[in-house]
């Protein structure tokens, strides 16, 4: 496991590497927020990097985030639900999660607001748009963004934030851009519509300063704060 120095000076040099693309684009400071993705880690790195200061953790599977919630129920931690959700899934994301970045079906909207418990606020979500149009990868395309968004923003169990997605690797920077631009634009259509949306969640470690130049306004980092992942999940 990557020691929790380390965590901690990696989380210092990303802050500092998210306030200078801040900086050089001129996006006002601190309109980014670091999310660090934990997927396949343990509960006391999640530990160790909010010693460091960070309050979104992000995670991709389901049994996996519980098992550390329940580790880390004495941290103040606002927990974003990154991977995919099947409908026989959505009740535990509505009754364990702040947020959910993936929604791109109209049926699991309708059941993560029905399940949503009352006693807490409205689930936070980003519809998650495929926006290299690739065959085999989740979210809706941009065309269906609109009708998507009315239908959370008319649940009263959700909270319609924003889009998320995340974007085929480039190798060339300028396309990298491009990519986080088209996204950008779409944010700003549903904006059009929904004056309330804030949240543009696109950026990793790879490409996180290439998509603040466009706008992200949240990005979801992992390997940079916690060294390489092994390739199966685990706990
Ligand atoms: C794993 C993951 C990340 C973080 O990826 P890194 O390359 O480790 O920064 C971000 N977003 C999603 C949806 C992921 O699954």
């Amino acid at each position: 496991m990557t020691p929790p120095a380390s965590i901690n000076s990696n989380i210092a040099e990303l802050s500092r590497r998210i306030r200078l693309a801040e900086q050089e684009n001129g996006r006002e400071a601190n309109s980014v927020t670091l999310m660090a993705v934990s997927k396949t880690r343990p509960a006391a790195a999640i530990r160790a990097s909010v010693a460091a200061g960070i309050s979104h953790i992000g995670e991709n599977y389901l049994q996996e985030a519980l098992h550390k919630q329940d580790l880390l129920q004495d941290l103040n931690i606002t927990w974003h639900c990154i991977g995919p959700v099947q409908s026989n899934k959505s009740r535990t994301v509505a009754e364990q999660f702040d947020w959910l970045h993936t929604l791109d079906r109209e049926k699991i909207a309708r059941r993560l607001s029905e399940q949503r418990p009352a006693h807490r606020p409205p689930l936070n979500v980003c519809l998650q748009v495929n926006i290299d149009e690739e065959p085999q990868k989740a979210g809706i395309v941009a065309a269906d963004i609109p009708s998507l968004a009315a239908t959370v923003a008319s649940l009263p169990g959700l909270r319609l934030r924003g889009l998320m997605a995340i974007p085929a690797a480039r190798s060339n920077p300028s396309e990298q851009r491009q990519v986080f631009a088209r996204l950008r634009h779409c944010f700003e259509s549903l904006q059009a519509q929904h004056p309330e949306v804030d949240t543009l969640s696109m950026g990793m470690s790879r490409d996180f300063e290439a998509a603040i130049a466009e706008g992200a306004t949240l990005v979801r980092i992992g390997t940079e704060i916690f060294g390489p992942r092994d390739p199966a999940p685990g706990v």
